[in-house]
């Protein structure tokens, strides 16, 4: 893997071949590129490489409009005709695999190595996995229906598979959408309409509006909208709750985690090891479900962590276009800084914070993989999500206390527990609140798997049958009447 000099070449002409400065997608067009205001950065560099418009009160009508009116023609379509626009996004995003990795790469910060092995190829496997679903959606959901035009905002973190986990079921279903990216990484998404362009996907079926957090509030608001899909912070998803309440608009929420990595004295610690750099340090600790708790039972948890030490001094920090590097860049400057207020918050409170002593470039906005040596659960830095490549570290004794420690903070999205006594680790993993437990294993995301937490880290499920259901409703239509065959 790793990008070809020929595929970020073909990345930079895309930029200049556009002039560095991209529209929404509205109807089929693209348009307001008038008046692109916000700069998007490369974090590995800071440097300017694009701008897009805020999204304004008429541009979000005018997408919300365009879905309505594309709605009852595709909604109609039959299932079979729908999955054929779905492989053939499949089809064209497994053809520009590499431009989309490399775009990716750049507009994020993250690794090639990722993109190339989890982003993209994952987003594409969710389309396929839903083409599935509309071919066979009479007979796996009879009596259901599609809601109708669906708002979906997404985060940075997971540009373009945010955008595949929200408009591929959306549109197996029927619904037509209106989508925001986050604006630190809005230029996968722009790649993307492009080719549904290519593709010939009926107009206004898919909409993009691009912009911050005032752009978003106008989708939640927006009274022809029968479901808002968020995924982002407690903090956002909150306010889209109360804005919503009431309103009669279907919702779903995929918001933070601190997710606990329990490492039993039994473990293969090797692969634990393994697990935490999967499970902390991938895409930067930008997770939301990263295994940022590590709870380490007593015994083990010194030869643990040497191991953990050794292993993090080999990690490599740095361009995220060199396909040796292990982790890339912290999305933007205000995240960085985010980041470095609570790691000093936590050596303030006495704290010690272990780093690796690897490299960093002089540009960008880089932090090293490490983690805090004996938090006290109580801690601010083990209980707020730090989206960033720190862990904390706690132990155990039994397993009650395991289960008390990895339960104890306010979300409950993910966790990860490492044991050779796979009978005591079902045990335990049925014992801990958590949307998904991965066994021996952290990060694995599969289409038809459903995803999604307890707790604040919000509700619905995104994947698998009960991701369809959330766009879907019991139909009130009569069932048409039995054909007569002569
Ligand atoms: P954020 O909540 O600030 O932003 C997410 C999206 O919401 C962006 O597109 C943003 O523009 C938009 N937004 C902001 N304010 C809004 C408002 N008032 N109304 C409507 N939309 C608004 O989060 P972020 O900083 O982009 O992402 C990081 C957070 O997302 C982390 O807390 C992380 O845990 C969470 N996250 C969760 C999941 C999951 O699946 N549960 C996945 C990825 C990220």
């Amino acid at each position: 893997y790793g990008p070809a000099p020929e595929a970020s070449t073909d990345v930079e002409a895309w930029l200049e071949s556009r002039g560095r400065v991209f529209g929404h997608f509205i109807d089929g067009s693209f348009t307001g590129a008038g008046n692109a205001s916000i700069e998007v950065e490369n974090p590995a560099t800071g440097e300017v490489i694009a701008r897009i418009p805020e999204g304004t009160e008429a541009e979000v009508n005018a997408a919300v409009a365009a879905a309505k009116e594309a709605f009852p023609a595709w909604s109609r379509l039959p299932g079979f005709e729908r999955a054929r626009y779905l492989y053939a996004i499949a089809r064209h995003l497994q053809q520009r695999e590499r431009f989309f990795s490399v775009l990716e790469s750049i507009d994020n910060g993250k690794p090639i190595k990722e993109t190339r092995n989890a982003d993209i190829p994952l987003a594409i496997r969710h389309f396929y996995h839903h083409a599935g679903w509309a071919a066979a959606i009479d007979t796996e959901f009879p009596g259901h229906e599609a809601l109708g035009v669906c708002g979906q905002i997404i985060p940075w973190n997971f540009p373009l598979l945010m955008l595949a986990w929200k408009i591929a079921p959306a549109l197996a279903a029927g619904n037509t959408v209106v989508l925001k990216p986050a604006d630190l990484t809005p230029l996968t998404a722009i790649a993307f309409a492009e080719l549904l362009v290519e593709i010939g996907l009926p107009k206004g079926v898919v909409n993009i509006v691009h912009g911050g957090g005032a752009t978003g509030a106008l989708i939640v608001r927006h009274p022809d909208i029968a479901k808002i899909a968020f995924t982002g912070s407690t903090a956002v998803g909150r306010e889209i709750r109360r804005a919503t309440a009431g309103s009669g608009k279907k919702l779903s929420l995929e918001l933070g985690g601190k997710s606990p990595f329990i490492v039993c004295a039994d473990a293969d610690l090797d692969a634990a090891v393994e697990g935490v750099v999967e499970g902390v340090w991938f895409n930067q600790g930008e997770v939301c479900c990263a295994g940022s708790r590590l709870i380490l039972q007593e015994g083990i948890a010194d030869r643990f962590l040497a191991k953990l030490r050794a292993r993090m001094e080999r990690l490599r920090v740095g361009d995220p276009l060199d396909k040796s590097t292990d982790m890339g860049a912290i999305v933007s400057a205000g995240q960085k800084a985010r980041i470095m207020g609570l790691l000093e918050g936590a050596k303030a409170e006495g704290y010690r914070l272990e780093q690796s002593s690897c490299p960093l470039p002089e540009r960008g906005r880089f932090i090293a993989p490490g983690f805090f040596a004996d938090t006290e659960p109580s801690a601010t830095v083990s209980q707020v999500e730090i989206f960033g490549p720190i862990a904390v570290t706690m132990t155990f004794r039994t397993v009650d206390e395991a289960v008390q420690l990895a339960n104890n903070t306010s979300y409950g999205l993910a966790a990860s527990i490492w044991s050779e006594n796979i009978n005591g680790a079902t045990e335990l993993a049925a014992r801990v609140k958590a949307g998904v437990v991965w066994i021996n294993a952290t990060n694995i995301f599969d289409a038809n798997a459903p995803f999604g937490g307890y707790k604040e880290s919000g509700y619905g499920r995104e994947g698998a049958r009960e991701g369809m259901l959330g766009y879907l409703k019991r139909s009130v239509r009569k069932a048409a009447p039995a054909e007569i065959v002569p």
